[in-house]
């Protein structure tokens, strides 16, 4: 059995003690080792190392796709060495990329004419997909407010205080200031009319979530197009919308047709949606799509020539693996629309049993809802003894990874657990996972309380150890729920 373990007196090196069959010196923790070893060697130590991570299969934390046919696993293995930006080089991998564009754009419903491209790109994820959208409104404002001769220099953008980090990122890299409409105990979405109360001539857009991260509720958009653009009549502004559709826009088109999020609101300029959680493709792809050519401005686009033709670029990145974009081409041909929906439809009717087992402990206050990405996000009604932190860790233990955590402003004493389920996630194991859940329950119950004592808000001055551990008990004491 090989392990690996810090050495107790340096914590520079990895000891395997398997891998001592091909070498014998410790590999460096940190250092680039002096010398080669062999490809066995290599690959043992890592892999073992590798077997402390969670099995990604048990990671119900995550929305990013863990299993794929092997067909598909061999397709991207037989393209792993191709550099996706060599497009004259590899000219059928960019075309599958615009094929997928048209793909995605028709399923959102952009106005593109019978002999028309739709105006996209294949990006790593819906986060880079942000990235782009967020410049594209930000230049554009900036071009509008030029040629009015008023300032540009204080573009903000209006979300929900429920938005994924990328967004926060987008502001803080891109400068843009980012005003949040709070939530409220109950409603832990966006409210469009707040929203629209809070935007002004400098605001680049309201970015819209279908599919909130934290309980997979899908955000008003119809109604938000229609007060925004009532605000706009009012004022002369134009004020456009983009739909954060990373995991909801592989789930509204199949389940939900008559639902209004998508370019059929004429406010909707760009959309994103991450190819990797219910596009089906391992992590590493998500698109990015306007409404049209006259939302993305020029000076943002790069033209690269190939082959005579132009193949215009819009990206952060230069170089990028190409198998995702296969991977996800291969999704659409090989499932089809009706593929989708039945994949889709199944993991809708699991997050049912998985939800009904839950609300049978009569423990638990369900926070997601039926119309939405299939997740149960849920908390204990009774948090005064025990906490979602403690029955996470306990999950643990059967190998489920369960996320427990506590709401944005002004929800920050609401803390929840969510369980977010994919294709892999069968009914059999959801009807573990309640059984583990109640035993973790009852263990609980027969356990005295583990709430930690308020710590000293005043701590005396000692030294960064102590200021160190201070603020890990202070830390410990929030992801708590206490505070
Ligand atoms: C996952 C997610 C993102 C970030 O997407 P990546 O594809 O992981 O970069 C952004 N917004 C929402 C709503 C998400 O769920």
């Amino acid at each position: 059995m090989a392990i690996t373990t810090k050495v107790t007196d340096s914590e520079e090196y990895l000891h395997s003690t398997f891998a001592s069959r091909y070498m014998r010196a410790p590999v460096p923790r940190f250092k680039l080792p002096e010398r080669s070893m062999p490809k066995e060697a290599a690959y043992q130590v890592i892999n073992d190392e590798l077997m402390l991570d969670g099995n990604p299969r048990l990671n119900l934390a995550s929305f990013v796709t863990t299993w794929m046919e092997p067909e598909c696993d061999k397709l991207m293995m037989d393209s792993i060495n191709k550099n996706y930006v060599d497009m004259d080089e590899y000219p059928v991998t960019t075309e599958l990329q615009n094929r997928c564009v048209n793909m995605i754009a028709n399923l959102f419903h952009a106005p593109v004419g019978d002999d028309e491209a739709a105006v996209g790109v294949g990006t790593v994820g819906s986060s880079e997909a942000i990235m782009l959208a967020g410049l594209a409104f930000k230049r554009k404002w900036q071009h509008k407010r030029r040629s009015q001769c008023q300032p540009f220099d204080k573009p903000n953008i209006v979300t929900g205080a429920n938005v994924q980090v990328c967004w926060e990122k987008f502001a803080r890299y891109f400068e843009v200031e980012l005003k949040e409409v709070k939530l409220t105990e109950g409603c832990y979405v966006m409210d469009p009319a707040k929203a629209v109360e809070m935007v002004d001539e400098n605001t680049i857009c309201v970015a819209t979530i279908l599919g909130s991260t934290l309980t997979g509720e899908f955000e008003d958009v119809k109604l938000l197009n229609q007060l925004l653009s009532e605000k706009n009549d009012e004022t002369g502004w134009d004020i456009p919308i983009h739909v954060d559709a990373a995991s909801g826009g592989f789930i509204a088109p199949f389940l939900y047709p008559d639902l209004e999020w998508d370019f059929r609101l004429p406010l909707v300029k760009s959309i994103n949606v991450s190819g990797h959680k219910y596009g089906l493709v391992y992590a590493g792809v998500g698109w990015v799509v306007w409404r049209t050519k006259d939302d993305l401005p020029d000076d943002l686009v790069f033209h690269i020539n190939y082959l005579g033709a132009d193949q215009p670029t819009f990206t952060l990145n230069f170089s990028k693996g190409s198998n995702q974009i296969i991977a996800q081409y291969y999704q659409f041909i090989r499932l089809g629309f009706d593929g989708y929906k039945n994949i889709i439809q199944n993991c809708m009717e699991n997050a049912r049993v998985l939800r009904e087992g839950i609300e049978k402990t009569e423990r638990f206050e369900i926070l997601s809802k039926d119309v939405g990405v299939p997740l149960v996000a849920f908390r204990l009604q009774d948090s005064s003894k025990h906490t979602v932190f403690e029955l996470a860790e306990s999950l643990r233990r059967f190998g489920w990874i369960i996320p427990a955590y506590t709401m944005p402003a002004d929800a920050q004493h609401v803390a929840v657990l969510r369980v977010v389920i994919r294709e892999d996630f069968s009914t059999g194991l959801a009807e573990r996972l309640i059984n583990h859940l109640n035993q973790v329950l009852k263990e609980m119950d027969t356990l005295p309380s583990r709430m930690p004592v308020t710590p000293n808000p005043n701590p005396p001055k000692h030294s960064h150890q102590d200021i160190i551990r201070y603020w890990r008990r202070l830390v410990d004491h929030k992801r708590n729920g206490v505070c």
